[in-house]
């Protein structure tokens, strides 16, 4: 049996507020909600059918975990806003079992929900996971990476994306899971962050996670300002990693290229899924 994707569902379970020109340098000085997506998936891998998740935003996790010094200097910087958990918003569409998450990036818009979910496997980079958890705990949170949103079983729980098939692709690392997603590797913005592309119907998605911030950055070359340099994990990987994108889009128009913060992006998304 051809393994597929059933159904896929956009989830927006909070956001956080920071400044539009750091994700776009022509924007003004104005601050703007992050939106935290996650994106459900049904699929039927081999005959059975699988709940997978792409990140799982935030959860009441995140306000445990930053709310003594220094984590709260993470709160601080980016004052967040809780709607409902996935766990929750899942909960109400009848969805109780999640069997992987694929974690996108380490910064706790993404992973802010790992710990509702304990029969899940997850997805990432055994060797980049491993390098960020081993930093002292400063050093971690200077990365944006909060370990106690991490379960205590993580790497007994965890899919090395390393270990999958590689593909051949002249622009990204790739590697194929469950015979319909393709993780392209998408260095720069953080530790180990990786991107989602599948094929829903008719609709093909690439899901960049925060390669970049706004898809204008892909389109139209317009780039965050200087300042997003400090929080990038390697600035210059962050400039090749779109140029790659840029390349990707033309070669690819068909394809809806969503990062995890751009609204526009996000709504085509949703009405992308609601129409294929
Ligand atoms: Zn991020």
């Amino acid at each position: 049996m051809q393994s597929k994707i059933i159904k896929a569902k956009v989830y927006i379970t909070g956001s956080c507020k920071s400044y539009k020109n750091i994700a776009l340098s022509s924007e003004k000085l104005q601050k703007t909600n992050f939106l935290a997506l996650s994106v459900y998936f049904e699929v039927l891998f081999k005959g059975k059918v699988l709940n997978v998740l792409f990140d799982s935003g935030y959860s009441k996790h995140f306000f445990n975990a930053t709310a003594k010094f220094p984590n709260k200097l993470y709160a601080l910087i980016t004052p967040v806003k809780l709607k409902k958990s996935l766990k929750e918003l899942l909960e109400i569409d009848g969805i109780n079992k999640i069997d992987y998450i694929f974690i996108s990036h380490f910064h706790a818009d993404h992973i802010g929900g790992l710990l509702d979910f304990k029969d899940s496997f997850f997805v990432s980079s055994r060797s980049e996971f491993e390098k960020l958890f081993n930093k002292n705990n400063l050093l971690a949170l200077k990365n944006g990476f909060l370990k106690e949103l991490i379960p205590d079983d993580f790497l007994e729980k965890l899919v090395d994306i390393e270990s999958l098939t590689k593909i051949k692709n002249e622009l990204f690392d790739e590697f194929l899971w469950l015979d319909v997603f393709r993780i392209f590797r998408l260095d720069g913005h953080a530790k180990a962050q990786f991107g989602l592309a599948f094929k829903y119907n008719d609709l093909e998605v690439l899901l960049v996670s925060d390669a970049v911030w706004d898809i204008k950055s892909i389109e139209e070359n317009i780039k965050p300002s200087k300042i997003a340099n400090l929080l990038f994990d390697d600035s210059k990987k962050f400039y090749e990693t779109l140029e790659k994108l840029q390349i990707f889009s033309k070669q690819n128009p068909n394809v809806l290229i969503v990062p995890s913060h751009c609204e526009s992006s996000i709504n085509k998304l949703i009405k992308g899924l609601k129409n294929a």
